[in-house]
C-alpha cells in the first residue's frame, strides 16, 4: 500500500527534526535535567513540524531512558506510546467541532491516573479554534493541572489564544523551514525513494511551499505520482501552474518597460489557464528580490529591467501579499495593483519617451534612424558585414592583432572621455532595449547576447565605451569587435566605434577621470592608431561639460 511521503518520512525522534534547532534544543534539556512543564504553546506557520514535536515530545517524556537515550524507541513505554491507540497520548483538533466536549471530556478524565505510561500527554491543535467555552474549561484545568499531565497546545495564530492560557504555557515560537533545509531533507527523501530529481527543482518546491514542510513533501509527492522518470522544473510548473523562468522575466520586463496591455493580458491568460495567482505572486516577489541581491552584490542586471522599478514591484508584492491572498478575487486584486504601480510612474516613462525623441531631433537623424528602424521591422533579419564594415578602420587579422586591438580600445576609451556627453550616453542606453528582439536571431543572436551582457558606461557622438565583468569577455569582443561593431551600428542606426572595459577598471577610471577633471586636467582626442580611413582628422576641443552632464547622475560629484 502507498503510504504519502509525509507519513512516511514523519521525524519520529528530535534527530529528525528538520528546523527549529532552538526548540528542539531547549525541550532536549528539559528532559534531560527533568525540567519538564505541564503546559506548552507551539506556534508558526503551518507545516513547520509543530503536532509532529509535539509527538515526539509526548514519547519522549515517557521513555525509561536506557543508556541515557531521550527517546529509545524500544523500552515497555515506547513500545506502548508508539501504538496509534495509545490512551495515554490524547490528540484533540480544535478545529473539528470547536472542541467543547472534547475538552468537557478532558476536564472529567484529567484528573485519572494514566493507564500504562508515566504521563498522560494532551495534545491540543489548532487550540485557536476552541470556543471561548472551551477555553475556560482548559484554562481551569491547566490552571492546577494534576502531577501525570502534560498538555502540548499548537496553534498557527497565536493572537487568536487568550492571554490568560498563554500565560501559563512555555511557548515556542516555530519558524519557517530554510530553503536549504528543505532541500537536504528532500534530497535525503528521494535518494531513498529513487525519486530522480534535481536539486533545482527541489529548491523551487522549497520556494514554492514557503517554508512548510509538509507541504514541501506534499508536492514531492505529487510529482513522484505524476511521472516516473526524471522530474524536470517544466513538470514542477505545469504540475503546480506556475510560470516559467523566462515568462517570468517576460512579465518583470513588461512592467519595466511600462507595458500595460501586455501585462492586462498576461494576468488574464493566468486566469484563464487555471493559474493561481498567489503563486505566481510568490514567484514573481522571490525573482525579484534574486535581482535586486544580484544588482547589488555583482552589478548585474538585466537590460531591459530598471532597478528602481524592481524594488518598486518587490515592496509592493511584499506589503500586499497578504491582500492578495485573502481577497475574493486574487486576479482582479493582482490587477488593479499592478496597473496602480504603474501608474506611479507613468510620468516617468512617458518623459523617458520624450527625451529620447528630443535627442533624435535635435541631433537631426530622424530621418536616417527612421530608416534604419523599418529595416530592422520589416525583416528581422540582418546580415553581419552588410553595412559599416569596422575592418575599415581596424586591421583584418584580429586573432594575430591582440595587442594592436588593445591599444586602439586605450585610444577610444580616451577619446570616449574626451567628448562624452550625457545626450549620447542617454542615447545608446535607449536604443539599447532594441537589442532584446534580436536575442533568438540565428545569425547574429550570439553577437546581441555578447552586447547585451555589457553595461553602458559612457558614450560620445563618436564612442561608446561598454563594460563587461570578466576580462575574458573584454578579450573575447575586442578579437569579435569587427561583428559586433556592425551589429551594434545597424540595431541602433548609429555610427559609432565600440570600445570594452571590465567593470573594476571603468570603476577606476572613472575615478581617475573625476579627479583629473576636479585638477583641471583635461582629456585630448587622439587618433586611432593605423586608420585606413581618415574620417575623424580633427582633435576636437576637450569636452568641457561637467561630470553631471556626461554620466547623468551614476557619478556622485562633489
Ligand atoms: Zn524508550
Amino acid at each position: 500500500m502507498y503510504q504519502v511521503l509525509y507519513r512516511k518520512y514523519r521525524p519520529k525522534n528530535f534527530e529528525d527534526v528538520v528546523g527549529q534547532q532552538i526548540v528542539v534544543k531547549t525541550l532536549q534539556n528539559a528532559i534531560k535535567n527533568n525540567k519538564i512543564s505541564h503546559s506548552y504553546i507551539f506556534y508558526g506557520p503551518r507545516g513547520t513540524g509543530k503536532t509532529t514535536l509535539a509527538k515526539i515530545m509526548a514519547r519522549a517524556v515517557n521513555c525509561s531512558h536506557p543508556d541515557g537515550k531521550l527517546l529509545c524507541d524500544e523500552c515497555e513505554n515506547c513500545v506502548v506510546s508508539r501504538e496509534n491507540e495509545c490512551v495515554d497520548i490524547i490528540e484533540i483538533d480544535a478545529a473539528s467541532n470547536n472542541g467543547v466536549d472534547e475538552i468537557r471530556e478532558l476536564k472529567s478524565k484529567v484528573n485519572l491516573v494514566p493507564s500504562s505510561l508515566n504521563y498522560k500527554i494532551y495534545i491540543v491543535d489548532e487550540v485557536h479554534m476552541l470556543s471561548m467555552g472551551a477555553f475556560n474549561a482548559l484554562l481551569k484545568t491547566i490552571e492546577e493541572p494534576p502531577a501525570h499531565s502534560i498538555f502540548i497546545l499548537a496553534t498557527t495564530e497565536i493572537d487568536k489564544v487568550p492571554e490568560t492560557i498563554i500565560s501559563r504555557c512555555q511557548t515556542f515560537s516555530f519558524e519557517r523551514v530554510s530553503n536549504n533545509d528543505i532541500v537536504r531533507r528532500l534530497r535525503y527523501i528521494c535518494d531513498v525513494e529513487k525519486i530522480n530529481i534535481s536539486d533545482e527543482v527541489l529548491f523551487e518546491i522549497a520556494k514554492v511551499s514557503e517554508g512548510g514542510m509538509r507541504d514541501s513533501l506534499g508536492m514531492l509527492d505529487k510529482l513522484s505520482i505524476y511521472k516516473k522518470g526524471e522530474i524536470t522544473l517544466d513538470d514542477f510548473y505545469k504540475l503546480n501552474s506556475l510560470l516559467g523562468e523566462k515568462e517570468i522575466i517576460d512579465f518583470i520586463t513588461d512592467f519595466c518597460m511600462g507595458n500595460k496591455q501586455e501585462l492586462v493580458s498576461r494576468i488574464n491568460d493566468y486566469f484563464n489557464s487555471g493559474k493561481n495567482i498567489i503563486q505566481i505572486a510568490n514567484q514573481l516577489v522571490y525573482k525579484l528580490s534574486d535581482l535586486i541581491v544580484d544588482y547589488y552584490l555583482k552589478g548585474n542586471i538585466p537590460k531591459a529591467v530598471n532597478i528602481e522599478r524592481v524594488e518598486l514591484l518587490a515592496n509592493t508584492l511584499n506589503e500586499k501579499m497578504f491582500e492578495i491572498k485573502r481577497s475574493e478575487h486574487p486576479n482582479i486584486y493582482f490587477e488593479i495593483l499592478i496597473l496602480n504601480v504603474l501608474r506611479s510612474f507613468s510620468n516617468v516613462l512617458l518623459k523617458e519617451k520624450q527625451e529620447v525623441a528630443e535627442v533624435v531631433e535635435k541631433k537631426n537623424e530622424t530621418e536616417e534612424i527612421k530608416t534604419v528602424e523599418k529595416e530592422i521591422i520589416e525583416d528581422k533579419k540582418i546580415s553581419v558585414d552588410k553595412k559599416n564594415e569596422p575592418s575599415k578602420r581596424i586591421d583584418n587579422s584580429v586573432e594575430n592583432n591582440l595587442k594592436f586591438l588593445y591599444e586602439v580600445n586605450d585610444v577610444r576609451i580616451n577619446n570616449t572621455f574626451a567628448e562624452a556627453s550625457k545626450d549620447s550616453l542617454l542615447k545608446n542606453k535607449n536604443l539599447f532595449s532594441k537589442f532584446s528582439d534580436f536575442t533568438f536571431d540565428t545569425k547574429i543572436g550570439y553577437l546581441i547576447c555578447d552586447i547585451m551582457d555589457a553595461t553602458i558606461r559612457a558614450a560620445s557622438e563618436r564612442n561608446v565605451i561598454l563594460s563587461y565583468e570578466y576580462d575574458s569577455s573584454v578579450k573575447e569582443n575586442l578579437k569579435n569587435i569587427d561583428k559586433l561593431q556592425s551589429v551594434y551600428n545597424q540595431v541602433t542606426g548609429l555610427d559609432v566605434s565600440l570600445a570594452f572595459i571590465t567593470d573594476e577598471n571603468w570603476e577606476k577610471m572613472k575615478e581617475e577621470y573625476i579627479k583629473n577633471k576636479k585638477n583641471g586636467i583635461l582629456y585630448e582626442y587622439q587618433e586611432e592608431p593605423k586608420l585606413e580611413e581618415d574620417n575623424k582628422s580633427e582633435s576636437d576641443d576637450v569636452n568641457s561639460e561637467s561630470i553631471v552632464e556626461m554620466f547623468g547622475d551614476i557619478v556622485e560629484y562633489e
